[in-house]
C-alpha cells in the first residue's frame, strides 16, 4: 500500500530527497552563475526545451556579446537573434526591460549587488519584475545567489504532486510558497536536480515506468494510467 499524506510536510519531502538520493546520488553543488545571465537565460526557457534555450541565449550572446549592446539595438534585431526559442517577440521585450531595469536600479548593467541583499528583501525588489515570476526568482536564488530557495519546473510540480507532497491543482505560484522552508538547509539544488532527471528518466509527463519505481511506496500515482491524469503538468 502507497502511504498516504494530503499536507506537505518536511518529512515527507525529506523521504522523496533520500530516496532520489539512493538512486542518483547527490548532484554537485554548481558554482554560482551570474546573476544577470541567469535571469536572461531562464526568461529564454519560458515554455521551450533546455536544447533551444540553449540555442536562443547562445545566437543572443554572439550578436550581443555585451548586454549593452541588446539594449542599443532595435528590438527587432534581439528578437530575431533568439527567434529558435520561440515567444521571441515577447522574450525580447522582457530581456530588454529587465535589462533597462538593472541598470536603472543598480546604476550599470550587473547583479551582483543582490548578494548583499537579504532574501525577502531581493524578493520584494524583483517580484514586480514582468517575467520573473516564483521559479525564475527562485532559480536565481538557488544557482546565482547560493540562497534556500526550490524552485518548480514541470517535472517537479509533476512528480511532487504523484507524490502527495503537493496536493493535486495547487498552482505554481503557490507550490513555490509551500515549498519554502521544506527542504532541508543545502539540500534544495540536488532535490531539485534529482526530480528533473527522474522526470526524464522515468515519471514522465505521460507513460511513467512505474514497475520497478524506487519511489513506489511514498506515490499515491501508482497503477493510473496517463489517461486519467498527467499529475498536473505544464504549469512552470
Ligand atoms: Fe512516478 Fe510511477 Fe514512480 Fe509514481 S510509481 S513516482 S508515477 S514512476
Amino acid at each position: 500500500m502507497p502511504e498516504i499524506r494530503r499536507s506537505p510536510s518536511r518529512r515527507r519531502v525529506d523521504a522523496v530527497d533520500r530516496a532520489l538520493e539512493a538512486v542518483y546520488g547527490s548532484p554537485e553543488q554548481r558554482s554560482p552563475d551570474d546573476p544577470l545571465d541567469t535571469l536572461v537565460l531562464t526568461i529564454l526557457s519560458q515554455n521551450t526545451n533546455d536544447l533551444n534555450r540553449d540555442r536562443a541565449y547562445a545566437s543572443l550572446r554572439e550578436e550581443f556579446p555585451e548586454w549593452r549592446d541588446v539594449l542599443a539595438a532595435p528590438t527587432s534585431k534581439v528578437e530575431a537573434a533568439i527567434r529558435v526559442g520561440g515567444l521571441s517577440r515577447q522574450k525580447s521585450l522582457r530581456i530588454r526591460e529587465l535589462l533597462r531595469w538593472t541598470s536603472k536600479r543598480f546604476g550599470a548593467l550587473d547583479l551582483e549587488a543582490l548578494r548583499d541583499m537579504e532574501t525577502d528583501e531581493i524578493r520584494t525588489l524583483m517580484e514586480p519584475l514582468k517575467g520573473v515570476g516564483p521559479k525564475t526568482l527562485s532559480i536565481l536564488l538557488l544557482f546565482s545567489l547560493g540562497r534556500e530557495a526550490f524552485p518548480l519546473d514541470t517535472h517537479c510540480l509533476r512528480i511532487l504532486k504523484r507524490l502527495a507532497v503537493l496536493p493535486e491543482g495547487i498552482t505554481a505560484t503557490e507550490a513555490h510558497r509551500v515549498m519554502d522552508g521544506l527542504v532541508r538547509p543545502g539540500r534544495s539544488m540536488p532535490l531539485h536536480l534529482n526530480l528533473i532527471r527522474f522526470g526524464r528518466e522515468r515519471c514522465h509527463a505521460r507513460g511513467p515506468e512505474c514497475p520497478g519505481c524506487p519511489l513506489k511506496r511514498l506515490c499515491i500515482f501508482e497503477g493510473k494510467t496517463s489517461k486519467r491524469s498527467s499529475g498536473g503538468h505544464g504549469t512552470a
